[in-house]
C-alpha cells in the first residue's frame, strides 16, 4: 500500500505535469500503449488530458480477450456444444462470437467453467472425471503458467484435460504496428507485465526503425513519466528501449519462465482480430505435448467466422480510431450488452473509454 501511495503522489505527479507541459512539438506525436491495463490506468487517472499539444496516446492491442479472434471463440462454442467441460478466465465468457457466445451456451446447457487459473482446470478434471478443455489465451504473462499446467498433466498422465491454445506473442505484433507507416506510431509504452517475463531485450528491434519504447509500470507516476522519457527521447531523435519498471521488470526478463514456454510451447502463425494473421505471432503446443492439444484431438465443425457488420474493434485495436468513433459506442453497445470483445472486457478500450470517458 505505502508503494501504492509513492507511485500516486500528487507532488510527484505535478511535477511530472510541470514536465510534460514544457515539451513542444510542431508536428504531430503519436504514442502507443500496449497494454490493457495501462489503457484503463490512462482514463481512469485522466492522463490522457494532461499531455501537451500534439501529442497523442492511441490504444493498440494490448487486451488479450480483444485480439482473440472470433474462429477462436466459435471453435470453443462449438467444443462446448459437443459435450466437453470447457474452462475459461472470466472476460472470455461473454466475448461474442459469431453466432453465440460461451455464455448463451452455457445457458443452454453447455458446460462451461469460469477459472481463476489453468490449474483449476486440471484439478477438476481430476476430480469430476470429464473431458475438460482449458481455453488458453493471453500473452506472454499467462504463457508459463498454462506451460507448468501442461506439464503437471503429463506428469500426472492425464487423459481427459487438454487446451485450446491461443496464446500470443507481442513483439511480432509490435514489429507489425511500427512497420505501418500510415500508423505513424512515433514511441511505444511498453507492457509491464508482459515485460516480467520476457525482459527489454525482444523489444530492441524496434530501435532500428528510430522509434523508442519505454517499459512502464501502471501506477501514474510510472505512466506519466515513462511518457515523459518518451518525449525526451522523441524531442532528442533518439531511439532506445528504457527499463522505467525496475521493480518487477529484470532487464532479462524471467528466466524460469521463459525456460517453460519454450519448453512447452513453440511459435506459430496466428491470427489477431485487426491485425489478421501474423507469422510466429502465437504459441502452439510441441509435438511432446500434442496429446494435450484439444484442436488435434476433437474434430468439431466450426462454422466460418464474420464478424458484426458495425463493430469497429478491429479499428480500435490498431489505434486507427477511438472507441467514440464507433457509430455504436454507447448507443447499442455498452458493457451491459457488449456487441464486441473491446467492450466486455475490463482491459478492452472501450469498455475503458465507456468507463472513465
Ligand atoms: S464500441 Fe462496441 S461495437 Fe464499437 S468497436 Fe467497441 S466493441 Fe465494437
Amino acid at each position: 500500500m505505502e508503494l501504492v501511495r509513492e507511485f500516486r503522489d500528487s507532488s510527484r505527479v505535478n511535477i511530472l505535469k510541470e514536465k510534460l507541459e514544457g515539451f513542444a512539438f510542431k508536428n504531430e506525436v503519436k504514442i502507443m500503449e500496449v497494454c490493457g491495463t495501462h489503457t484503463m490506468q490512462i482514463h481512469r487517472f485522466g492522463i490522457h488530458q494532461m499531455l501537451p499539444e500534439n501529442v497523442k496516446l492511441i490504444s493498440g492491442p494490448g487486451c488479450p480477450v480483444c485480439v482473440t479472434e472470433n474462429s477462436y471463440i466459435d471453435h470453443a462454442i462449438e467444443l462446448a456444444r459437443a459435450g466437453f467441460t470447457i474452462t475459461t478466465f472470466g472476460d472470455m465468457i461473454r466475448v461474442p462470437g459469431s453466432y453465440s457466445s460461451l455464455e448463451k451456451v452455457r445457458a443452454e446447457g453447455g458446460d462451461v467453467h469460469v477459472v481463476y487459473s489453468p490449474m483449476d482446470s486440471l484439478e477438476l478434471a481430476q476430480r469430476s472425471g470429464k473431458e475438460v478443455i482449458f481455453l488458453a489465451i493471453g500473452f506472454e504473462t499467462t504463457a508459463p503458467t498454462i506451460g507448468a499446467t501442461v506439464k503437471k498433466a503429463k506428469e500426472l498422465e492425464l487423459e481427459n484435460f487438454s487446451i485450446l491454445a491461443g496464446n500470443k506473442l507481442v513483439p511480432p505484433a509490435l514489429k507489425v504496428l511500427v512497420e505501418d507507416r500510415n500508423l505513424g506510431v512515433n514511441g511505444f509504452l511498453l507492457p509491464g507485465h508482459v515485460s516480467v517475463i520476457i525482459g527489454m531485450r525482444p523489444y530492441e528491434f524496434i530501435t532500428e526503425y528510430g522509434v523508442p519504447g519505454v517499459i512502464s509500470g501502471f501506477e501514474p507516476v510510472d505512466i506519466i513519466s515513462s511518457i515523459v522519457l518518451l518525449l525526451e527521447m522523441i524531442e532528442k531523435g533518439e531511439a532506445r528501449i528504457i527499463n522505467n519498471y525496475k521493480r518487477a521488470v529484470r532487464d532479462g526478463g524471467n528466466p524460469t519462465a521463459q525456460r517453460i514456454i519454450q519448453e512447452v510451447f513453440e511459435p506459430v502463425d496466428s491470427e489477431w482480430r485487426g491485425l489478421g494473421w501474423m507469422e510466429g505471432s502465437g504459441l502452439g503446443l510441441r509435438e511432446e505435448y500434442s496429446e494435450f492439444d484439444a484442436e488435434k484431438r476433437f474434430q468439431v465443425d466450426v462454422p466460418p467466422p464474420r464478424e458484426h457488420p458495425g463493430c469497429r474493434c478491429g479499428d480500435v485495436l490498431k489505434g486507427i480510431i477511438n472507441p467514440p468513433e464507433c457509430p455504436l459506442f454507447g448507443k447499442v453497445c455498452t458493457p451491459e450488452n457488449p456487441v464486441g470483445p473491446c467492450m466486455v472486457s475490463s482491459e478492452g478500450s472501450c469498455s475503458a473509454w465507456y468507463k472513465y470517458g
